[in-house]
């Protein structure tokens, strides 16, 4: 009998996320085997730029060779340290103080997880444990964005207003509720910022009112909605839902998992508009990919409440094994002073133009409705019709064939079912890899026009 190939194996056993299991076993996997600064190699050598950092997550870009050094000298010195019944590692306690410095001011306490949704489970749990605690158990009931992306856990992904996540998983469950995605592109009231503001905030008012002011726990957001398409609400949107919902007495959460760690030009998306979450998710540039860790912060009041809470025995009963991993902590700390000190930030904010007028420039495309993006998060919408914006006809499978003409040009993006093309350059992107990157991406559009 013939050895089986590594493609074969994959087929054999390998369950891909978020993949057509029957599509894959056909195709087969793109092997990647190395990277490097912007650029990825596969198993049949083709160098591929990478304008989607991995999975919106290598912000550092690839082989950073401090990253490697402090994982090294982490795991030789001390692999593993549990967080349980109050051990912990040096790692972990000051990524835990670094990014409370960072983070506004209202989070003042960092739990790790290994990921995103994690993050978003854990905030879940602990909001239940809260509101018991404070005496408002009947605070239940949570709202999100249509469009919204908060993972895939079994009961986040009923927060994630995607279809995909939800048909054939008995979600969203009766306390998961949405209000409108805030879509400038295809805002029915039109573009104006303010309407489309205004619109959100009385959504929220009305789903609140609706479902009884004291049953509503909180409202989960991201600043840009990143899997749901690359949705930049207007500037403004973030700090009115955050006053509405201290004005309504909910909670309100923010999901950075994305655009957390420079993706949008300062550290995290809220800063630009001074908001005071009550916890927020964070996850991907955290460690930047070179290990998986997530962290959900949370305000000292909500901390204290469920310190209170569990009284001065009773453990708090949420963990897992991997939670504050020392290899990954040791990573993170690494990865912020490479954001901070080693120019990372700067160089996406100073990036930033030539990204943003690349994909502008792009909207003389005959493919292409709209153009969007903030800091190096970006994403180009194509359409069949640009007077009314019409969709291309599902079963084009458009999408799929602008996947392939990109690999088969040589970079790789995401392009979601709907014809939107999501980007998120590596914040190390020089001048020269953005003009190498809208050559390939107009010769892609090109191509399958
Ligand atoms: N929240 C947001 C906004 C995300 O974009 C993601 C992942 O893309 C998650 C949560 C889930 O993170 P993970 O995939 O690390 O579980």
């Amino acid at each position: 009998m013939t050895k089986p190939t590594l493609l074969d194996l994959d087929r054999q056993h390998l369950i891909h996320p978020v993949t057509n299991f029957r599509a894959h076993e056909k195709r087969g996997a793109t092997i990647l085997e190395s990277g490097s600064g912007a650029f990825l190699r596969d198993a049949s050598g083709r160098e591929l730029l990478d304008a989607f950092s991995g999975l919106w997550c290598v912000n550092t870009g690839y082989g950073q060779e401090s990253i490697v050094q402090a994982a090294t000298e982490q795991m030789r010195r001390l692999p593993y340290a549990t967080g349980y019944f109050s051990y912990g590692s040096e790692p972990a306690i000051r990524l835990a103080a670094r990014l409370v410095e960072l983070a506004p001011p209202s989070l003042s306490h960092v739990y790790f997880t290994q990921g995103g949704s994690d993050a978003v489970d854990a905030a879940i749990r602990y909001i239940a444990y809260y509101y018991n605690a404070i005496g408002q158990p009947g605070r239940t009931q949570f709202i999100s964005l249509q469009r919204g992306y908060h993972g895939s856990s079994s009961v986040g992904a009923g927060l994630t207003a995607l279809p995909l996540f939800q048909r054939h998983f008995n979600l969203p469950l009766p306390s998961q509720h949405y209000i409108s995605s805030p879509y400038p592109y295809r805002n029915p009231l039109g573009a104006d910022p303010q309407a489309l503001i205004a619109a959100s905030v009385a959504e929220l008012r009305a789903k609140v009112a609706q479902l009884g002011a004291d049953t509503v726990a909180a409202f989960f957001c991201e600043p840009i909605q990143g899997s749901g398409g690359v949705i930049v609400p207007p500037k403004g949107w973030l700090k009115a839902m955050a006053d509405a919902c201290r004005e309504l007495g909910i909670l309100f959460v923010l999901d950075e998992v994305i655009t957390g760690f420079g993706r949008t030009g300062p550290m995290f998306a809220c800063e630009a508009e001074g908001v005071a979450p009550d916890m927020m998710t964070l996850a991907k540039g955290l460690t930047a990919g070179y290990a998986p860790m997530g962290a959900l912060m949370m305000s000292d009041a909500i901390y204290q409440a469920i310190a209170e809470g569990a009284g001065p025995e009773l453990a708090v009963g949420h963990g897992q094994t991997y939670s504050a991993h020392p290899v990954s902590a040791a990573i993170g700390l690494e990865v912020l002073r490479l954001y901070q000190e080693g120019g990372l930030l700067a160089n996406g904010v100073a990036r930033a133009p030539q990204f943003e007028r690349g994909l502008r420039d792009l909207l003389a495309h005959p493919l292409v409705g709209d153009a969007r993006s903030r800091g190096l998060l970006g994403a180009l919408e194509l359409v069949a019709d640009k007077e009314d914006k019409r969709q291309f006809d599902p079963a084009l499978r458009l999408h799929e064939r602008i996947a392939q003409a990109a690999y088969e040009n040589n970079v790789v993006f995401r392009a979601f079912g709907d014809n939107i093309l999501g980007f998120a350059p590596a914040l190390c992107y020089t001048e020269d890899e953005f003009s190498l990157l809208f050559t390939r991406l107009k010769a892609t559009l090109d191509q399958v026009l």
